[in-house]
């Protein structure tokens, strides 16, 4: 069996005047995070730990900014593609572990929904996917509600899944 691992890491402004998405999940919340898509820093990190793994480069060379066409796009629709790559490239996830930092809001209980809309968007089993959220201790931009920031592992496997 062949292994790959990839990692990847977003970060994203918090601002007033746009919805929070984390994980594909609209997170009720007073500010949201700034971008040329719905901002998504989760589904991004993740995006670009699966491109990592693959070695097709990141996010930003498959949907550039500067292209109209992902003007308010939602994430999901970018996993979508990325997930579209694995398939062609013959892996499969064997697991994938994200982190998100975030100082507010709680997220705790947002985390099972983004689980479960993760996994269906991907076609993985719900043990195949871990999240973590933390506060960043009230230090730097993170830590002063500046921004929400997301790093994500993802291991690949190329034959029979346990
Ligand atoms: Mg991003």
């Amino acid at each position: 069996m062949q292994y790959r691992v990839g990692v990847g890491y977003d970060i994203h402004r918090l601002v007033e005047g746009r919805k929070l998405f984390l994980g594909a999940v609209e997170i009720p919340y007073t500010k949201g995070l700034l971008g040329h898509s719905d901002g998504d820093a989760l589904i991004h990190a993740l995006c670009d730990a699966l491109l990592g793994a693959l070695a097709l480069g990141d996010i930003g060379e498959h949907f550039p900014d500067t292209d109209s066409k992902y003007q308010g796009i939602a994430s999901s629709q970018l996993l979508k593609t990325v997930k579209e790559l694995l398939d062609k490239s013959g892996y499969k996830i064997n697991n994938l572990d994200v982190i998100i930092i975030a100082q507010e809001p709680k997220l705790i209980p947002f985390k099972i929904h983004m689980k479960e809309k993760i996994c269906a968007l991907l076609g993985i089993r719900q043990d195949a996917l871990n999240i973590k959220a933390k506060t960043n201790e009230g230090l730097d931009a993170v830590g002063r509600l500046e921004a929400i920031a997301c790093y994500a592992t993802a291991s690949l496997i190329k034959g029979t899944r346990r």
